[in-house]
């Protein structure tokens, strides 16, 4: 049996805030990737049941990557430690960096952000349509969290990369460190900047696929 890792026990309140994209058939998606669809497959006048199929791509909405994403033979998304998804984040305003994000703008928030924990950053690129332009970290940035020890990096924009980028920053910089990635968390993450609150985030379990539609909650802590 898989050993899962023993956090310190947090104590969390009973509110929460949903902080993940609603999919949908007119939802902005990545350039070049599919809108969803949703097709009756059986229908409560024809079949007594609604049953409906789905069309999606594996980095539809809020999701998390697995390696395989960006690394041949690299492990899908059933074999990430949930743990890295699981625990306290930082929540960082990012929204006037002017679009790459570097180790200097973390740097600003250093007092809030402590070893193991996971950075979730609020770009401002979730309350528009996705084009090309959006907000993605520099290389420097992701050098900055391996330095603290960062567990996962969550951000809001639909891609932690610049658009179009060869530069593999996840191979280089996340991947060697087992740094979790979300991407397109919603735009509620701007209303908790500053703040340091509990994150639960659980991608669907597919064998084998790169990346995973998942469902991100944001829990206040007592303590
Ligand atoms: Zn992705």
């Amino acid at each position: 049996m898989a050993k899962t890792r023993r956090q310190k026990a947090t104590e969390i309140s009973g509110t929460f805030t949903d902080i993940t994209q609603l999919i949908s058939p007119d939802m902005s998606v990545y350039p070049g990737e599919p809108q969803p669809k949703f097709e009756p497959l059986y229908t409560m006048e024809k079949d007594k049941v609604n049953v409906t199929k789905l069309t999606l791509g594996s980095h539809t909405g809020t999701h998390i990557d697995a390696p395989r994403h960006f690394l041949p033979g690299g492990d899908g998304i059933d074999r990430v430690p949930l743990c890295n998804f699981i625990g306290i984040a930082a929540i960082l305003d990012m929204s006037r960096t002017g679009g790459e994000i570097t180790g200097a703008d973390l740097d600003a928030y250093s007092a809030l952000v402590r070893p193991g924990d996971i950075l979730l950053l609020y770009t401002g690129a979730s309350g528009r349509q996705f084009g090309t332009d959006f907000s993605y970290l520099e290389p420097s940035a992701a050098q900055w969290a391996v330095d603290r020890g960062i567990k996962c990096i969550g951000i809001d924009s639909p891609s932690v990369e610049k658009y179009g980028s060869k530069k593999a920053l996840r191979t280089r910089n996340c991947c060697p460190y087992n740094i979790g990635i979300i991407e397109n968390l919603n735009s509620n993450l701007k209303e908790f900047a500053g703040r340091r609150m509990f994150l639960v985030c659980l991608p669907l379990f597919l064998e084998g696929v790169d990346a995973a539609p998942s469902r991100a909650i944001l829990f206040d802590m007592l303590q």
